[in-house]
């Protein structure tokens, strides 16, 4: 299998001189030496509570953000110094699809000229055949012909989705992120979406970085998972290993607020409630950015950043209770 993405060490910080965060020199540390692997034609699930860096890593990974260190690897080019005219090719192979599709398509625009735009900039198509690949595209999202005339707002929430998910694929692209694409919708129209982006991966060799707030969220959808806490990865493995043996503390408290309907499992995973809202990502102190919310916290987690550790089968966490 090829890996099309490949993410080293990398790191996205937010510097402010003065005043921002308090009155001194200060640095929020949104995305802090994550590392991770992704082949071709697979999902990888990012997860994580509000503010710990996942959307910031997805946004830096296609460069909308420009890294502050590591290395991002993309069908085994190394894109992480490429300004924006190296990256004009690779703009159309890596899309992004946002959460909130009503605030990311242009309420003045027509929903022909929402999905004809990224056409047009990149000099895809024109005139009839322009106008023949709107219409395929809106039928491959499950809309009608008839909605290219109208505009965002005469639709529901999924179908803006549906629109912005169009727009996406219109270039052809290879990879896309897509950034909580379902975490605004109704629980009832989330499915319909999830379902359709694997259908759409299936037909179209697509590779999915998927992020969501929610575990449950991205199981089904994911081939791996990783789970981001205070800007770093502390747990990856395959998406069943990783809901049926969780081992980072973390992971096992954000499992065990999903209620669990099979008793057996229930009983076997203790229940780790998680107290206070995040820690804040800036200026953190060393040691496991865990420690202050961990019920098993000990010296050494306040000494030095825990390292990713290989439990094999392609399982890895970050945590001093895991040994090798
Ligand atoms: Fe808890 Fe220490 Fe593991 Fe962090 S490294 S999760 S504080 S036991």
């Amino acid at each position: 299998p090829e890996t099309i993405l490949e993410v080293q060490g990398l790191k996205k910080y937010f510097f402010s001189r003065k005043g921002l965060f308090g009155g001194r020199p200060s640095v929020l540390k949104a995305v802090d030496n994550v590392s991770f692997k992704i082949e071709r034609g697979k999902t990888m699930g990012l997860v994580g509570e509000s503010g710990c860096g996942k959307t910031t890593a997805g946004r830096t990974i296609i460069k909308l953000y420009e890294p502050t260190g590591g290395h991002i690897i993309y069908k085994g080019e190394d894109i992480t110094g490429y300004d924006s005219k190296k990256m004009l090719p690779l703009r159309r192979s890596m899309q992004i699809i946002f959460q909130d599709p009503y605030a990311s398509l242009d309420s003045r625009m027509t929903v022909a000229d929402i999905i004809g735009e990224p056409l047009d900039i990149h000099h895809l198509a024109s005139g009839k055949d322009r106008e023949d690949r709107i219409k395929e595209l809106l039928r491959l999202v499950g809309l009608n012909d008839d909605h290219a005339s109208r505009y965002p707002h005469e639709f529901s929430g999924g179908q803006r989705q549906r629109i912005g998910i169009a727009r996406s694929l219109a270039v052809e692209p290879e990879f896309i992120v897509c950034d909580e694409p379902i975490s605004a919708l109704d629980v009832s129209i989330q499915a319909q979406i999830v379902n359709m982006l694997e259908d759409l991966q299936d037909r179209m060799g697509l590779t999915y970085l998927f992020i969501a707030h929610d575990l449950s969220m991205v199981r089904h959808i994911s081939d791996d998972v990783g789970v981001m806490y205070l800007g770093q990865l502390v747990e990856t493995a395959p998406s069943e290993e990783l809901y049926q043996h969780p081992l980072h503390p973390y992971t096992q408290a954000l499992l065990s607020a999903i209620p669990i309907p099979d008793p057996q499992i229930a009983k076997s995973r203790q229940r780790i409630l998680l107290e206070g809202d995040v820690p804040s990502p800036i200026d953190p102190p060393p040691g496991c950015r865990f420690k202050g919310r961990c019920p098993y916290a000990m010296d050494i987690c306040s000494e030095k950043d825990p390292e990713l550790v290989d439990v094999g089968g392609g399982h890895y966490v970050a945590c001093y209770l895991i040994k090798k």
